[in-house]
């Protein structure tokens, strides 16, 4: 039997969505190159490991995995509401919160909306308007990566259905101060939903930034999002959540699969968020480890952005794509950033003072030989 070409149309939505890029995972560089020493400075995950209570707490659900996991998430909500002082009704549990982009899309944008979006920013905000055939508006940060409130607001139409701020934002490390955050919020439109993006809340040290929790708990039309994947350690289970006024919530649940969040990462999570000594140490680290890769880009004369999060965006000049490569050859993954439209730079996840100094010498190496 002989079939014809296949006829069948998907929708003419999805012609605009181009793929994800993920960096590339270790073992598929070790093959590649036959590596011994790989290091991944690509997706800003944890590099002092998973939060070791999470962990444990996974070994003990094992035995029950013939059972389906709660659909409502009950205790990990409760461990969340205890932690951020929020309600539970506030909260929605996600796998991962990239599963949360996708759902608040689902739940709020029709065909004719638009999305704000300060940028370069995470790519999912864009990926979620696009399955919805919504429109994606960016809004080029400032001189320095920074944010300008009135070009945001001025971008603001009739047909503004969502505006996503990052803070600290993926990919540039640069964030929203709290007097740029009120004044923002003062001007947004009641029918427009503001998404606070926190995934790297944790490792901001700046006097004036906000996790953006304080406008939910006075009841402020905001959706905060948090993830398990970065400070956390718990990428590979896949765990987020998003806090928000309980009207926003209910919309939210009403696309979301009852069983997204599997038994084994709500247990994870569960234990992770209340183990304030891996979060403090991986914080420390990653302070550590910042003033380590600044130094070392100041004595190799490279520009690099001031970050309040867990990875810098570093101007490797007109060769950034050459000297990632070359970098790739030893063994050190970091991201480019032609996928932002920054050619010029490379974004480098913090990692151990081990891997920084792998990372540093590598570099170094590669420079003196241009
Ligand atoms: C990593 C990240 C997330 C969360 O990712 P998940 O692993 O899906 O929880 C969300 N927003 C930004 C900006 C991120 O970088």
């Amino acid at each position: 039997m002989v079939y014809l070409v296949n006829q069948i149309k998907p929708r003419t939505a999805l012609k605009n969505i181009e793929p994800y890029t993920p960096g590339k995972p270790i073992w598929e560089l070790q093959q590649e190159l036959n590596l011994d020493k790989v290091i991944k400075l690509a997706s800003n995950e944890n590099p002092f490991g998973p939060s070791p209570k999470g962990v444990e707490a996974i070994s003990s659900e094992l035995a029950e995995l013939n059972r389906y996991p709660d659909a409502d998430t009950v205790a990990l909500k409760e461990a969340i509401a205890k932690s951020l002082s929020v309600k539970k009704e506030q909260i929605i549990v996600t796998n991962g919160a990239d599963e949360l982009i996708t759902l608040i899309s689902e739940a709020f944008l029709e065909k004719e909306d638009e999305i704000i979006v300060p940028s370069p920013s995470f790519s999912e905000y864009d990926f979620g308007a696009q399955i919805m055939g919504a429109t994606i508006v960016p809004v080029p940060l400032e001189e320095g990566f920074q944010f300008n409130v009135q070009k945001i607001v001025d971008a603001i139409t009739e047909q503004t259905k969502l505006l996503y701020l990052c803070s600290p934002n993926n990919p540039t490390g640069t964030y929203l101060s709290k007097t740029e955050l009120d004044q923002l919020l003062q001007a947004v439109p009641n029918n427009v939903l503001v998404v606070f993006d926190g995934a790297y809340s944790h490792y901001a040290t700046a006097d004036d930034y906000t996790n953006g929790i304080e406008y939910v708990r006075a009841g402020k039309p905001i959706l905060v999002l948090q993830t398990f994947s970065k400070i956390y350690g718990l990428a590979g289970i896949r765990v987020g959540f998003g806090i928000a006024p309980q009207s926003i919530i209910q919309s939210i649940l009403k696309v979301k699969e009852p069983f997204n969040v599997n038994s084994l990462a709500q247990a994870a999570a569960t234990a992770a968020i209340m183990d304030a000594e891996h979060v403090e140490k991986s914080r420390e680290g990653n302070s550590a480890g910042r003033e380590q890769l600044y130094q070392a880009f100041q004595n190799l004369n490279l520009d690099y952005i001031k970050t309040e999060s867990n990875f810098i965006l570093v101007k490797f000049g007109p060769n950034a794509e050459k000297i990632y490569h070359d970098l790739l050859a030893k063994g050190v993954i970091l991201r480019y950033g032609k996928t932002w439209g920054l050619p010029e730079y490379v974004r480098v996840s913090i990692g151990t003072e081990e891997e920084n100094l792998y990372f540093i010498e590598s570099l170094t190496s590669i420079l003196v030989n241009e």
